[in-house]
């Protein structure tokens, strides 16, 4: 039985070099959460360090026609205007299993954008014969271009997929997964675990809900996170296996735990994924992951962050795909 409620399992995604400092959060009374005041004070510290439209945007579209492009609303944040575009291979096919593919749901964790990037240019057209593929690859634009955990109201996305969410762009992927209701086999979300989590997002959670910081390890090397209420071992296997390739897999800490979490096979961990609100509830999928890259680690590059989330794509497309036809 795992313990949830003791754990420290905020997680720790994201990448990069170019993260905020931890100057961008504003300081809040000790024991009080943040009110309006302190949210409009953080978002203004936020600075654009990169550009969606170029890095997400101009790459997708020159995809056409080998995908089909599905706009699915636009995310206002001010007088910015941000489109919101997913990937599809074509007409949905009935009987086909859907495939759902998401990145950018935590905007600063960049392999998690490009992977899902980098799967559509050079796998996707391969692999997805047999399914219905629909990828979102960069949920959280406004996020995105600020390399930031949360969004514009200093809420997290990956803990707001829930009925009326307070997140817009959780709520506009919802409205476009609910076209094709009960109809996923498959959604794998694609993530980073960063030394900035420690550093930076998680102090600044603890500061937005007025609780004190309680430092925890970050784990060096890739690992997944199932469903503890739909625990899919066998998916969770292959795709490990797959990345296990390209490379390493975190290790269990002295408790046997990953971030605070058992350990329930290598390189994977389970949360309740649908109590949490976080993004592998959006379907209803029979089979979901969520990857955990860790870009930080002096035994990996950028280039080979992405290669591991193309790998777990390809591997879990490949795993539906099978059963499929067995
Ligand atoms: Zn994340």
């Amino acid at each position: 039985m795992v313990g949830y409620a003791t754990l420290e399992c905020e997680p720790a995604c994201c990448l990069n070099p170019m993260h905020s400092d931890l100057s961008a959060t504003p300081v809040s009374r000790p024991g009080e959460p943040w009110g309006v005041a302190e949210r409009r004070a953080w978002r203004q510290r936020q600075r654009v360090q990169r550009r969606y439209a170029d890095d997400v945007l101009k790459p997708l579209l020159a995809l056409i026609p080998r995908f089909e492009a599905v706009p699915y609303g636009e995310l206002a944040v001010g007088i910015e205007r941000f489109e919101l575009l997913a990937m599809r291979n074509g007409p949905w096919c009935p009987g086909r299993p859907g495939v759902l593919v998401t990145g950018g749901v935590h905007g600063y964790e960049t392999s998690g954008v490009m992977g899902a990037l980098r799967f559509l240019q050079t796998q996707a057209e391969q692999l997805s014969a047999g399914v219905n593929l629909l990828v979102v690859p960069c949920v959280s634009p406004w996020s995105y271009e600020r390399v930031q955990r949360w969004n514009a109201d200093a809420v997290d996305p990956n803990r707001s997929f829930l009925p009326d969410s307070p997140a817009r762009e959780v709520a506009a992927l919802q409205r476009l997964v609910s076209l094709w209701a009960g109809q996923f086999t498959l959604h794998i979300d694609l993530h980073e675990t960063t030394d900035t989590d420690e550093s930076e997002f998680r102090p600044a959670l603890a500061a937005r809900d007025g609780k004190p910081f309680e430092p925890g390890l970050i784990p060096d090397g890739f690992y997944l996170v199932d469903d503890a209420e739909n625990p899919q071992p066998a998916l969770q296997a292959a795709i490990i296996d797959a990345v296990s390739r390209v490379t390493h897999i975190a290790e269990p800490d002295h408790k046997g735990q990953i971030i605070g979490c058992p350990v329930v096979a290598p390189g994977v961990i389970r949360y309740p994924v649908k109590d949490w609100g976080l993004c592998t509830s959006v379907t209803g999928a029979r089979y979901t992951s969520i990857t955990e890259v860790y870009p930080d680690s002096a035994r990996t590059n950028p280039e080979q962050c992405i290669a591991a989330q193309v790998a777990a794509v390809c591997a879990a497309v490949a795993f539906v795909s099978d059963s499929a036809r067995r």
